[in-house]
């Protein structure tokens, strides 16, 4: 089974050291629960470009980033016993290092780094697997006939569960694995931490 595992709203959340940022610069009170849609920069009083640079800024400062639940790297462990884990993260390149030095940091095990292009659509990648908490890319993978556990965040809330996209409430192991250990098999890992950039 090749899996296939998000890093921001999954793995990791920068989201509360961006709030942060962002409501020390421009006084603000913006909270968690205020992104409710996936392209909130608008909600936000932010342009498009702001966003990703201020997020860019966030990254900067890897270990300001908290992971998503404590036990992260344990949860990923689980996920390396069912299948082959590749990490694919949709960003601009100078960003990439500081997430791999994060989830290095966070002893994140994985078998490829994978960075796309903003405009690319993970469900061409073809994995049976995804770990996301973009409704876009869900509804993507749904529509390929893969499998999307998708993480409850309040960004994704909108979006309907159907066979295909079942919600999770973290990548805690206990949540994913009861969906994942029917789909799976056995399968040999490799752990040559390889990049590939598509
Ligand atoms: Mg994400």
């Amino acid at each position: 089974m090749r899996i296939q595992v998000d890093v921001e709203g999954v793995l990791a959340d920068p989201h509360t050291p961006f709030l942060k940022l962002l409501n020390e610069r421009k006084g603000t009170d913006f909270r968690y629960e205020d992104i409710r849609k996936y392209d909130c920069w608008k909600a936000l009083g932010l342009t498009e470009k702001e966003f990703f640079r201020l997020l860019d800024e966030v990254w900067a400062k890897w270990w300001t980033v908290p992971p998503s639940i404590p036990n992260v790297s344990e949860a990923m462990e689980k996920l390396n016993r069912l299948g082959t884990v590749d990490i694919v993260t949709k960003r601009n390149s100078s960003t990439a290092p500081y997430v791999k030095t994060w989830l290095f940091a966070k002893g994140i095990r994985y078998r490829r780094f994978i960075q796309i292009g903003l405009k690319r659509n993970k469900a061409e990648l073809g994995y049976d697997v995804y770990l996301e908490d973009s409704p876009i890319e869900a509804t993507a993978i749904a529509r390929k006939g893969a499998v999307c556990l998708l993480i409850d965040q309040p960004w994704n809330r909108s979006l309907t569960e159907t066979r295909n996209i079942i919600r999770v409430p973290s990548i805690a192991e206990s949540t994913v694995i009861k969906h994942l250990e029917p789909l799976s098999k056995p399968s040999r890992n490799s752990f040559s931490h390889t990049e590939k950039e598509f």
